[in-house]
């Protein structure tokens, strides 16, 4: 759900498009033009009742957009980050950048989202009661005032990645004074939801009702997903609590001039060494100008390696993102996703003292698991 098109940023957020969206959108207007509409408005051309239709899907759409913006509200309040705001098949998503820093934050945002639909079910209901006497204005009103409340009702179900879920993290979280835990349970009662859906789904289809079914079991199953990603990536927080970059970074990490040449580089010691990033040392503060890893090399057509020297093509000094050693390395971890890079050089002072890379931190996880630690 990281793609999509681009249609517009709000507060600097950008909000996003993916295309699974155009499915339900779909679903949505056929199910409106062809049941719902007819019935309130016999009288109506089927063009007019697909444009009807349209126009109410997307009011829909909206809807879920500000649900979402509900949550990146108080997200941005309280310095969480939001990176986009995405529609997909399943409904929205804010995708935001880093944990909240307690359960109060961490609720508000939660509750924001499902306090914006219920107002925005509010809101449709005023203007169904208000619009009754206009033609054409009270059906889709009305819809959308129902749709909205279960939109609210359905996120507020306690199980992960639900705002529900969210909330009851945030209330174990609130108990126990343990966030690890908290997301633990919030993740396995989300597990708990998601078999549920898929349970009724499979019931309902052998009650006869295939697409209904079909449709909770697509929904279980996206939430089990979602759940059990949450709780993966909750072991490992927990695995790396009180570890420190010192513990786990490479300490002879290996060193390069700025004068190398690309080609030479990639012969001698990516090829033959299985080597995948590189201190560039040899100038500026700290004696480092550089880092210079696959992603740059790669980026560099093949006719120009023996012609261009390291320096030319490596992230410099002032783009690098640099770690203590004292660091905990879940910051660091947090440094590196923010940042969207793979490995980070360690500096203490004015000395380069080695670099940490996401494939050691994941080494180092597999042998804790592995003696069982
Ligand atoms: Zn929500």
């Amino acid at each position: 759900m990281d793609g999509g098109i681009k249609i517009g940023t709000i507060w600097g957020i950008p909000i996003r498009l993916h295309g699974s969206w155009f499915i339900i959108f779909f679903l949505v207007s056929w199910s409106l033009a062809s049941g719902y509409l007819p019935q309130q408005y016999p009288q109506l051309s089927v063009p007019a009742l697909w444009l009807l239709g349209a126009l109410t899907s997307l009011l829909f759409a909206i809807s879920v957009v500000l649900h979402e913006l509900g949550h990146s509200y108080f997200a941005l309040r309280e310095r969480v980050p939001v990176r986009s705001v995405t529609l997909f098949i399943f409904g929205g998503v804010a995708h935001i950048g880093k944990e909240p820093s307690s359960a109060g934050a961490e609720f508000r945002i939660a509750i924001a989202g499902p306090l914006t639909s219920f107002f925005l079910a509010g809101f449709f209901g005023l203007l169904w009661l208000l619009d009754r006497p206009l033609p054409y204005l009270a059906a889709p009103s009305e819809w959308l005032a129902r749709i909205n409340l279960t939109l609210a009702v359905f996120n507020l179900i306690p199980g992960f990645p639900l705002d529900g879920g969210r909330v009851l993290r945030a209330v174990i979280w609130r108990l126990s004074n343990d966030p690890f835990k908290a997301t633990r349970w919030a993740s396995i009662s989300g597990q708990l939801v998601a078999f549920g859906f898929i349970g009724w789904g499979i019931f309902s289809i052998f009650g006869g009702n295939f697409f209904n079914g079909l449709w909770l079991i697509f929904i279980g199953w996206f939430l089990q997903n979602a759940a059990a990603s949450t709780y993966a990536q909750t072991s490992m927080q927990h695995a790396l609590r009180g570890v420190r970059v010192s513990q786990v970074m490479n300490h002879n990490a290996p060193i390069i001039s700025p004068d190398m040449l690309v080609g030479d580089l990639i012969e001698q010691r990516v090829l033959n060494g299985g080597q995948r990033a590189f201190l560039v040392t040899g100038c500026g503060r700290e004696n480092l100008c550089g880092v210079v890893t696959l992603r740059e090399m790669g980026a560099l057509p093949q006719n120009r390696w023996y012609t261009t020297p390291v320096g030319d093509v490596m992230v410099p000094y002032e783009r690098l993102v640099l770690v203590s050693p004292d660091a905990p390395l879940l910051d660091a971890l947090q440094k590196m996703d923010d940042a969207d890079v793979a490995q980070m050089p360690v500096v203490q002072g004015n000395m380069v003292l080695g670099i940490l890379t996401r494939d050691q931190i994941l080494r180092y996880l597999r042998v804790r698991a592995e003696i069982g630690v």
